[in-house]
């Protein structure tokens, strides 16, 4: 089988550890930052980092428009973290001039883990993901407050004071983390996309 072509866009955020990670997973991997450049792959990873920079630099780079018509068209996307910000369609606590892709349909809370859990790891068990849950690090991390009827949920954090909040979910071909399984060396969620990627190309 041949590789998917997969995208990390690479305009801020842990870019490197994505493409590290895709590579790992036998994907070929390019880093996006122009519209030229989206058009030669078949999925994309939106990495953490921040959100609110991120969208800004989405519009300077003038790859909105574009982005939104790859997921219109079905392209499989993956945000972890900052990335799951910029795929929900309602987003709680950002600035107001931020804006997300017309992505999954979900309430995203921005920074939602507070103060004391403001970083934490925690075990997470993934719907479609086998041999035990993910250990997953959250970092200023969102959760998901509200889903559409289209969305599944995937994973949800098991115990503590953020019990039972959503921080895993797909929509079709979209996927997205509250999560940052780039940071762990732990492959099977790109493993999960890639294979999605593969199947949708
Ligand atoms: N808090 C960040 C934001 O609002 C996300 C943090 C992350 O990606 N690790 O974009």
């Amino acid at each position: 089988m041949t590789a998917p072509v997969i995208g990390v866009l690479a305009l801020q955020g842990d870019v490197r550890e994505h493409v590290a990670a895709l590579s790992g997973v036998g994907a070929q991997v390019r880093a996006v930052r122009r519209p030229g450049e989206l058009d030669a792959v078949d999925g994309l990873v939106i990495p953490g980092g921040e959100s609110t920079t991120i969208s800004k630099l989405v519009d300077i780079f003038e790859l909105r428009e574009p982005i939104d018509k790859r997921i219109a068209a079905g392209m499989p996307v993956y945000g972890s973290c900052a990335g799951m910000i910029m795929l929900a369609t309602e987003l709680l606590d950002g600035r107001p001039d931020q804006r997300g892709f017309d992505g999954i349909a979900m309430t995203v809370r921005r920074n939602a883990f507070g103060r004391q859990v403001d970083s934490f790891e925690a075990p997470v068990g993934i719907t479609g993901i086998e041999d035990g849950p993910l250990h997953a690090v959250f970092i200023r991390a969102p959760w998901v407050e509200r889903v559409g009827d289209a969305v599944e949920v995937l994973g949800t954090v098991t115990d503590g004071p953020a019990a039972n909040r959503i921080v895993a979910v797909r929509q079709g071909n979209l996927l997205a983390t509250s999560f940052h399984p780039e940071l762990t060396g732990d492959l099977r969620l790109h493993a999960y996309f890639a294979d999605l990627v593969r199947a949708a190309t």
